[in-house]
Formats: C-alpha cells, structure tokens, sequence
C-alpha cells in the first residue's frame, strides 16, 4: 500500500510514523507514506495556501489550488488509482469497519484541513470520501489522520507478528474483547480467574467468547444490533 499524506504542518507526523508499528510497517515494505507540505504546491509569491472565506467571517480558508495541485502530482508520480480522502469533522464517523475496506486499498491519499477548513470546490471535485474521527472539532486533519492511518496499517496482513491478534480484538465479530491479564496471578490479592491458568485450551475460548459477550452488553449493547456486513467481516 502506498500512503500521501498532505499537510501544511508536516513536522507533525514524524514522531507517530517513525515508532512501533506504522515505523515496522514501514521497515517491512508493507506500506510506503509520503508526507508533502501543502506549501510547496502554492503559486502564490508569500506561500500563502489559505485566504479570506468569501460572504465574511472569521478566521482563513486552505485555497483550492494548492491542493489540486499536491493530488495531481501525486497521482501523476503513481498508476494505481488513488482513493482521496478528506479529514473533516463533517464526514463519516471512523471506525474498524471502516479501516478494514481502506486497508485493502492500494493507494491513499489525505488531505488534512486547518483554519475554519478547505474550499469546498476540494470536496466537490477530487474528494472520494470524508472521514470524521469524532464529533468533535480539533486544530487540524493532522492528528485524525495519524489514527487513520495507524488503524488501516496494521490491518495489513503480515504487519502484526501474531495475525491472530487480530482475530479477537474488540468490534471483531461485533464484540468487544475480553478481559486480559498478565503475571502475576495475584496482585495484591487480586487473582486471575481460575480457568485461566487451567490450560485447558477449550474451557479459557468458551470463558473469553462469554466475558466478550457480558462486556459487549454492558458497554455497547449497539454493536450486537450491528448487522454483519462485507464492511464489518
Ligand atoms: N470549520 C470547520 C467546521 O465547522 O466543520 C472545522 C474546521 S477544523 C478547525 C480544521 C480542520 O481540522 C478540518 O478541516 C479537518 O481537516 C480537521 N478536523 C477537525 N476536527 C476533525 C474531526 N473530528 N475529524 C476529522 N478531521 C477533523
């Protein structure tokens, strides 16, 4: 998979992209990210990228040109076709059914909004999708995009050493996981429940499908509502 990120603050992605697992991702030729600075693509003389939005108000508005301009040449340097995405508090609500389809991409690309947003002729003409991680507004589309991206890149197979780690993780099966415990058995009193140190491989899946369930209800009774579609298999 190929990754575009584009930015007016670039200097933001280099401490998430460079650890743990997006930076193993990486190492493993799983995926490539580029992260380009929207202000290398303006015309303007003073690097302007953003003006005043037309009818008042306050606050900037990112210009079109700019933009069209970083997504074409990405899409020029690349023969895939490239799904665009818009980072936009007004879009679709993130979540892992959501990362699953976008991890069997093979070529994104995001555009991080800033100020009071982008140009709506950006979201009219080359926008395939918007993406919401929430109903709230933050500073920019940088850090929606970092969970973006950490979401899909390690959906990819053979991103995760242990490819079953995905398999039982919460919303898999619409279910939240079950509870985890580590050494020691007891912690300041606190013991791990028996069938777990039991061994028997069969008695601990059935006790972790029925804590899976009892949680699921308690907490997001919703998601046993949810229909399983393609998206959500
Ligand atoms: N004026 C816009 C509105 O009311 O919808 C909000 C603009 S916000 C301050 C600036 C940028 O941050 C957006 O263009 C978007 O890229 C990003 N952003 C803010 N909140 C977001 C969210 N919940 N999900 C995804 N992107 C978000």
């Amino acid at each position: 998979m190929r990754i575009d990120i584009i930015t007016i603050f670039p200097g933001m992605f280099a401490p998430v992209l460079n650890e743990s697992i997006v930076k193993r991702a990486q190492s493993k030729n799983k995926v490539k990210i580029y992260v380009h600075d929207l202000r290398k693509f303006t015309q303007d003389k003073h690097n302007k990228v953003d003006d005043r939005p037309f009818g008042g108000g306050s606050g900037m508005v990112l210009s079109a040109q700019p933009i069209f301009d970083a997504v074409a040449k990405i899409k020029s340097q690349v023969k895939k076709n490239a799904k665009v995405v818009l980072m936009c508090p007004q879009g679709k609500t993130f979540n892992q059914a959501m990362a699953k389809k976008l991890s069997r991409e093979k070529h994104l690309i995001f555009i991080c909004g800033h100020y009071e947003g982008i140009d709506e002729r950006v979201r009219n003409l080359i926008v395939d999708e918007e993406i919401s991680i929430g109903d709230y507004v933050l500073t920019g589309g940088e850090l929606p995009a970092m969970v973006v991206v950490d979401a899909i890149v390690r959906l990819i197979p053979g991103v995760l050493g242990d490819k079953n780690s995905l398999n039982f993780e919460s919303f898999e099966g619409n279910l939240l996981e079950y509870p985890q415990y580590t050494r020691p058995a007891n912690f300041r009193g606190n013991v791990v429940p028996e069938v777990l140190l039991c061994g028997d491989h069969k008695k601990i899946a059935s006790w972790r499908k029925a804590e899976a369930l009892k949680r699921t209800k308690i907490r997001r009774p919703d998601l046993l509502t949810v229909k399983k579609t393609k998206e959500t298999k």
